[in-house]
Order: structure tokens, then sequence, then C-alpha cells
């Protein structure tokens, strides 16, 4: 098998999910090749997505802290709230140019069953969402705003009867209806050639990012900062300054609470080399060696799993990765709202929470881009509920 990402990544599916995942690589390459294609997705970021997002200086948080300077990449101005959209935007048009006619896609939270349903319903597209029986009740307006917007959202009862499941039912769907049916992948993991994909439509954000510093600063940033669930917005901060050695870069995980118990979602710092959903990464497993559940006050980063390529730049130490408890995470969910009057979504609360503390060592003339990956409105009632 060949691996994309050192001795991660790979297809670990059975023979009729490669033949897909061939056919869909080889459209990608050719798409990605093909400026039409690249004008296209470029014309829908900036006029639906409403990209380039600004990078926004933080001054109060900055003097606050009283170190480096504290830059805020803003995917939570993007449309419906995240950086999710991108990446949505990029695979349906690739489904469109492979003439497929349906989409299917996994949730958890709802947050990429949303942004697969809003791009689905824009571009005309039926949608079907897989999410956990489990997940539909807890996120019950999710899933009406994804009805809402045309989607049918199917309930899956197997195992946990959450993202896992979801996504395991949701290939087997794909393989049943192969010919007119797209599966879309909501971060960067997977099978190949979904973690190099996702990563492709999500890296506009490190290239905005560094035009927008080099013209503010006249300098590279000293560090990038970005929470990692299946780490599709780190890659997409992160790809583009990976040939700059001396941007350092951190990957922030939940802890949940604390790594010392067994409720986190601390992939890297907790977990092992194994397969889990088609590829070869770094996973947590429970004492049988089966795929343990996981847990964080955030639903974004509640994946047991981590992008092949997260799990490449740990072993080679190109990004540290670092994480965040429920509790820093809600204390840097408030502090940038009272600070900034930026209310960020709770996965970004956690990239917050340690990048103040990183500035906080370093000198006035250090630079810090920290990932906002999204906006916190839907999260407002659970944090309600902590304070
Ligand atoms: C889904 C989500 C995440 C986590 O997903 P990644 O693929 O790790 O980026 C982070 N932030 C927000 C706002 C999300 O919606």
């Amino acid at each position: 098998m060949k691996f994309q990402y050192g001795q991660f990544g790979g297809q670990f599916v059975p023979p009729v999910v490669v033949d897909a995942l061939n056919e869909l690589n080889e459209a990608f390459l050719e798409a990605k090749e093909d400026p039409k294609f690249i004008e296209e997705y470029r014309y829908y970021l900036k006029n639906y997505v409403g990209r380039p997002s600004p990078l926004y200086f933080a001054r109060n948080l900055t003097e606050k802290y009283g170190g480096a300077k504290i830059y805020l990449k803003r995917e939570d101005l993007n449309h419906m709230g995240a950086h999710k959209i991108n990446n949505t935007i990029g695979q349906i048009l690739l489904a469109k140019r492979m003439g497929k006619t349906k989409i299917i896609a996994e949730t958890g939270a709802g947050q990429h069953g949303v942004a697969t349903a809003t791009a689905a319903a824009m571009f005309g597209m039926e949608c079907e969402v897989f999410q956990g029986r489990v997940d539909m009740e807890r996120q019950e307006l999710n899933v009406f705003r994804m009805e809402m917007l045309g989607a049918k959202v199917t309930g899956v009862d197997q195992g946990t009867a959450t993202l896992a499941d979801a996504v395991d039912f949701a290939i087997g769907k794909w393989v049943e209806r192969i010919e007119d049916t797209f599966y879309l992948l909501g971060s960067a993991v997977g099978p190949h050639p979904y973690p190099t994909m996702v990563k492709f439509f999500q890296k506009i954000i490190g290239e905005e990012a560094k035009k927008q510093i080099l013209e503010v600063e006249g300098k590279l940033p000293d560090y990038l900062v970005a929470c990692v669930g299946g780490g599709s917005n780190a890659i997409g901060l992160f790809t583009d300054f990976l040939p700059n050695e001396e941007v350092k870069m951190i990957g922030v995980e939940a802890a949940g609470e604390g790594l010392e118990t067994n409720k986190h979602a601390a992939t890297m710092a907790k977990g092992k080399e194994g397969v889990i959903h088609g590829m070869n990464t770094k996973c947590v497993f429970d004492e049988e060696g089966k795929i343990s559940p996981v847990y964080s006050i955030s639903a974004g980063l509640d994946y047991p799993g981590v992008g092949p390529e997260h799990a490449y730049l740990e072993s080679i130490k190109r990004v540290n990765y670092e994480s965040a408890t429920d509790q820093e995470a809600i204390d840097g969910f408030l502090e940038l709202s009272k600070l900034e009057g930026i209310i960020p979504a709770i996965e970004s609360s956690h990239a917050l929470a340690n990048g103040v503390k990183l500035a906080k060592t370093l000198s006035k003339d250090k630079v810090i881009i920290i990932n906002l990956s999204g906006r916190g409105d839907k999260d407002v009632n659970m944090i309600r509920s902590f304070i």
C-alpha cells in the first residue's frame, strides 16, 4: 500500500471502495490543474463565502498579555460561520464536474452536515446526511437546520450511534450508490485522497494569512496556532507556511476534563498508531484495542482519530501538539468575547487558550497568528450552563 504522509495515510477499505477512491483521485488531480475549475472555486469563495477573511490584530488581547502580537485569522466571518464551507464548496464543485447528482455526508454535531447542506442547496444537488442517533438528539437544532436547507438527515443506530459510526455507515452507503453519488467528507481524514483533497480546499486560509501578515508586519509570523479535531482548519492554516522553517506551529487538541482522566479527545497526546476510517494514523484505543469513545465540551473536536498528515508532522517534529481543557477553552471563549467583542467557537477557543499563554512568554517583537476557525453563536447556550 502507498502512504502519503510518511507511514501515515493509505486506503484501508474494501476493494470496491478503493475503485471509487481511485476514480475520485483521478478527477481531483485533473480538476486542481484546470484553471477553469480553480477560477470557479475562487469565484464562490469570494462571492458566496466572503473571502478573503480578515487577519485581525487583537490589540486588547495583546496588551493584556504583554508579550507577542496576537493576530486572529477570521474564519468565523465566513458564510455559515466557520472554515468548513471552504471544503464543501470545493468538493461539491468536484462532484458536479464528475457528473454526480447526489451528495452524501457524515456529521457529528451537525456542523459539517449544515455546511454540506448549504452548498448542496446552492448548487441544486440532492443531499443526505448520516448522523448518529445519539448526536441527532443532542443537536436537534442542527438537524432542523439541515432539513430547512433541503437535506435529508438519516439516523445511524450502530455502535455508539455517534460520529465514528456515521462515517462507517456513510462509506457503506457510498459503495451502494457509487454511480451517481459523491461522498463529501468533512475533515482532513479518511482514506486517500480525502486528507490531501480537504487540505487543498482549506489551504486558502494560510495563503491569505501569509499575504496579509507580510503586508502589515513585513515579515513571517513566529508562531501559528490552530485547534485540531480531524485537523482541517489547522492544516489549512499551516500548509503554505510549511516550507518556512522559521515559522513554528502548534496544534491544540481537546483535553476535555484532563489528560489524566478518560474524558478527553487528545489523540496526539494519548493515542497510538492504528487504523480508523480507512487511514493509518494516530487514534485513541481502549484496553481491548477498540476505538475508544472520546469526549470534549466541543463537538467539533470530539473525534478519536486525527488526519494522517498531522500524525506525520508530529513524527518529524515539524508541528508541536498541545491540548487545552474544557475549562481553559471556556475561559478563552469568555475572554475574547469581553476583550475584543468577538464570540469564538468553543473549538477555536482551545487554540485561543494556548495562543495567549504562549504570547505571554514571548517578547513584544514576536508575532502569533491564531486561527479563529468559527464563531460561537452555536455555543452560547452550552456556555451559559457552565457559568
Ligand atoms: C468542525 C470544526 C472544527 C474541527 O474540525 P477540523 O477539521 O479539526 O478543523 C474546528 N473549529 C470549528 C469552528 C469547527 O466547526
